[in-house]
């Protein structure tokens, strides 16, 4: 058997056979146990699968993209490598690919809507109700008819009733408004359980169809379908598909639910949707995602972001060495690495970090001689290597993301730039202290190291 991967199914045989999938047997409850369950499981570096979950008799995966190795493993890069791979993966867009003939997506389709039959859980302790927030939002922009692909989190309500969270900046509210303008509700569809470089390419803020992006990843066109009520194309393979559309004129309370800040998400008035069919395999998966889960901070803040973020800076200053976005900082601060940069020149790479994504506030400049992948690095920079006078800019009034706490509810809110390197004139007064390397246990049983 290879290690071909088509659909969420032929993933899982692949995680299981490196040992990256932690199956649970034992019956959960969806409410808050399943989320906490999830949360360790993802802490210990494995993707969680759970047979059977309490008021349902659909299993449920979570945190299938939840560790740099797994998304690499997802479309065959190495981690080394896998900035690369999804960088190129913009600049060779494969389109997906129509089939007439019958799709496993729809191997079942039920018109009768109960959302209740399906094992949607309550993630964190203060989300205000269930989350389908793994699922990949389709919806065609009602002007070009271009398809767009995203992820939205959708608070089941009733039987086929979701609140739908339509953030600015988004693709899916801009042809949700244009419909509206036209008096007329948007139809789309969510694919939960797909192949994961569809998850992939939901996560790019990208301008043109999000299936290119995942046809580029895979090598092949995504196998499409028209879903049974509405005009928008579907992935074949998925597990299940929620047919929906958001209704023009309605809004309503929606959230709190546990965001990528970090912190709960307040609650709003937010577009309604109506679910008007379940189209599934006959032995369907659900797929989730823990709210603030390193998933959700891999996927929606940091993986795809980090390409451009690299490339914007290397190309302010070639002595760019490393440009990082922690995914424990919410895709808000960039962590870069310069190679005895000139006067003026980490500040210089700084303003193009903050051009990267609207999201990042904070730049931190340091040497190569401070790992930036190591938080104690980078806080030991920090420490001993900013002049706080003159080393730090503050840009106040910029445009940020409106869920950082910070920012008030257009998203507007200051930016910082913090050259942590040391200043050239002192480089040859201060250097960093580095033990060579011992093989400790080698000399604690008795033999004398190898000098390295
Ligand atoms: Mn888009």
């Amino acid at each position: 058997m290879t290690d071909r991967i088509d659909d969420l199914r032929s993933f899982m045989v692949l995680l299981r056979k490196k040992g990256l999938l932690c199956e649970i047997t034992t019956s959960v409850d969806p409410v808050h146990e399943l989320g906490a369950v999830l949360r360790a499981c993802e802490q210990d570096g494995k993707a969680a699968y759970f047979h059977r979950v309490a008021g349902s008799s659909v299993p449920v995966l979570g945190s299938a993209l939840g560790s740099h190795e797994r998304i690499a493993l997802a479309v065959g890069a190495s981690r080394e490598n896998l900035g690369e791979v999804l960088e190129a993966a913009t600049r060779a867009p494969v389109p997906p690919r129509p089939i007439d003939g019958p799709a496993p997506c729809q191997e079942i389709v039920e018109t009768e809507v109960d959302l209740g039959t399906l094992p949607v859980p309550t993630h964190a302790p203060k989300d205000g109700g269930p989350y389908i927030n793994a699922g990949v939002v389709i919806a065609r922009d009602p002007v070009s008819g271009r398809h767009n692909l995203s992820y939205v989190r959708l608070q089941v309500k009733g039987r086929d009733r979701i609140g739908v969270n339509l953030n600015t900046w988004r693709h899916l509210l801009e042809f949700f408004e244009a419909a509206e303008r036209q008096g007329q509700n948007l139809p789309f569809c969510v694919a939960i359980g797909v192949d994961p470089a569809l998850m992939i390419a939901a996560a790019y803020r990208y301008d043109g169809d999000e299936y290119e992006i995942a046809g580029a990843l895979r090598g092949e066109p995504t196998p499409v379908v028209r879903a049974k009520t509405c005009d928008v194309l579907v992935p074949a393979t998925a597990e299940i598909v929620l047919e929906c559309e958001i209704i023009s004129g309605e809004r309503e309370a929606e959230g709190p639910m546990a965001e990528y800040t970090g912190h709960y998400s307040g609650v709003h008035p937010q577009p309604v949707g109506r679910v008007k069919a379940i189209t599934h395999r006959r032995d369907p998966i659900f797929q989730t995602t823990a709210g603030a889960s390193f998933e959700h901070l891999l996927l929606g803040t940091a993986v795809t972001r980090e390409p451009k973020l690299k490339h914007l800076c290397r190309q302010a200053s070639p002595r760019v060495r490393e440009a990082y976005l922690p995914p424990f900082a919410s895709g808000f601060l960039a962590l870069i690495a310069m190679q005895e940069p000139r006067p003026g020149e980490a500040r210089t790479v700084g303003l193009a970090a903050l051009n990267a994504h609207v999201n990042i506030n904070t730049v931190v400049i340091v040497d190569t001689d401070v790992d930036v992948f190591n938080p104690t690095e980078v806080f030991w920079a920090l420490s001993t290597r900013v002049r706080w006078e003159r080393d730090q800019v503050v840009i106040p009034g910029t445009l940020g993301n409106e869920l950082h706490p910070a920012a008030d509810r257009t998203g507007v809110i200051a930016k910082t730039i913090i050259d942590a390197t040391l200043a050239p004139e002192l480089r040859g007064a201060y250097s960093k202290i580095v033990y060579p390397k011992v093989d400790l246990a080698a000399l604690l049983a008795g033999q004398r190291p190898k000098g390295e």
